[in-house]
């Protein structure tokens, strides 16, 4: 049995190697490109480097990691943090930015994107043009939050093989299992590829971003996939921008963007009005929505629309080594614009300060109060409605029953002493 065992593991061995090597033949005949390895790194490999570079740059950079459970099903969260600062008071005055990679598996090409990003912040890789004085002095002006791989249950089976895989480990995808517009199904739904799951926020990973946005706060959102060459702004569930001054700013930057870092070639808008079809339960819908991040976006950092359906590598990934360095110096450059963008809004907001001495501007004020409205409406009374809304209530109907039962009380008691005052002052001698 052990040598036929033996021969056994070769010959998978061997198919492994011709399939990595030369790519394969599909159901239709046409050939499907493997991961290039020389190109992308394992997901264990990647975090082993970002590993690296936080341990390596500890006065900037730290990571946790966070989990969920349910039903048997985990999910983890690496976080990595930028920060030149580490006092708390420090990083609630800054320009914050919560940046995700990796929602869907098979987009290798943007965890790629997150790595290249913390070896720039961390000042170990360089981007081209840029003066790095005024470049240190964005950056000590913002915190960024990094989510490298937000879906890497999934990531794990599009290494073992399943190239086209974009949901999580349990076959749901994780921009359509947020709240807003949940579960609305289209004419042209593919209950593969949208599985929404079984209510808003059934995953462990769609819980964890959730509950990481509404603790961070941030002024800016991405959530950075491939596919095609677009950058958007809200909605994703219908077909229209935000009205007023946030749309405006959302688009502004968007636009410059569009010009500055991708060629011209992006498309810009909503994500439901520009793609052709919408999407319901997304994560920036959400973001814009509920947590009230006044800068919410999804970037589409890569596309390849010759490629066959089946051919998902190289539908969504560079397969050369020059397209592969083009896709991530254009968009680490693009980060570096929302960067610089994010810290005129500061400036702005202390020029303001200067200007109008006994008020105080802060920057959910300078937001025409938006991220004020988040906080009182949202924030942290979305926490208590999740957790402890039911606990209350019970509490409050038992104390509303007890009152009664006391008023109740008092009153008999107090018509038995009136009657027995009466009766004794009619019949006076009566008890003695
Ligand atoms: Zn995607």
């Amino acid at each position: 049995m052990a040598p036929r065992r033996g021969m056994l593991a070769l010959a998978v061995a061997c198919a492994q190697w011709l399939v990595f090597v030369c790519g394969e033949e599909n159901d239709s005949g046409s050939s499907v490109t493997a991961i290039n390895r020389d190109l992308y790194h394992s997901s264990d490999d990647l975090m082993e480097q970002i590993e690296g570079l936080v341990q390596r740059h500890p006065s900037v950079l730290s990571m946790e990691t966070i989990e969920a459970a349910n039903k048997g099903y985990s999910g983890e969260l690496a976080v990595v943090t930028y920060s030149r600062s580490s006092k708390d008071s420090d990083q609630r005055s800054k320009f914050r930015i919560l940046l995700s990679f990796g929602q869907h598996g098979r987009e290798l090409i943007t965890t790629e994107l997150a790595l290249r990003l913390l070896s720039v912040l961390s000042g170990e890789q360089f981007l081209a043009n840029v003066d790095h004085v005024s470049l240190n002095r964005t950056l000590d002006k913002l915190i960024i939050k990094v989510i490298p791989v937000e879906n890497m249950n999934g990531r794990k089976l599009v290494e073992a093989g399943d190239l086209c895989e974009r949901r999580n480990g349990r076959g749901v995808d994780l921009n359509r299992n947020w709240s807003v517009d949940w579960g609305k199904k289209e004419k042209d739904y593919d209950p593969y590829e949208e599985n929404p799951g079984t209510a808003p926020f059934s995953e462990p990973e769609a819980q964890l971003m959730r509950k990481l946005s509404i603790a961070f706060e941030p002024h800016v959102w991405v959530n950075v996939h491939s596919g095609m060459e677009a950058l958007f702004m809200p909605y994703d569930h219908k077909n229209t921008t935000p009205d007023g001054l946030l749309g405006q700013r959302m688009r502004y930057l968007l636009e410059k963007l569009n010009v500055l870092h991708c060629h011209k070639r992006c498309m810009v808008g909503s994500g439901g009005g520009s793609v052709g079809y919408l999407a319901h339960g997304t994560a920036t819908d959400y973001m814009y929505e509920v947590v009230k991040v006044p800068m919410a976006f999804t970037f589409e950092i890569y596309g390849d629309g010759s490629a066959s359906s089946k051919d998902c590598f190289r539908m969504f990934n560079p397969t050369d080594v020059r397209t592969f360095n083009r896709v991530l110096n254009d968009w680490s450059a693009a980060f570096f614009t929302i960067f610089r963008s994010g810290v005129e809004q500061l400036d702005q907001i202390n020029s303001n300060r200067s200007s109008i001495s006994d008020k105080w501007v802060s920057i959910d004020d300078y937001l025409s109060g938006y991220l004020m409205e988040r906080r009182s409406r949202y924030g942290k009374k979305l926490e208590v409605l999740d957790f402890g809304m039911q606990e209350i209530r019970t509490y409050f109907r038992l104390f509303l029953l007890s009152s009664v039962l006391l008023m109740f009380m008092f009153c008999s008691r107090i018509s038995k002493t009136v009657v027995v005052d009466r009766l004794s002052l009619r019949f006076p001698n009566t008890s003695t």
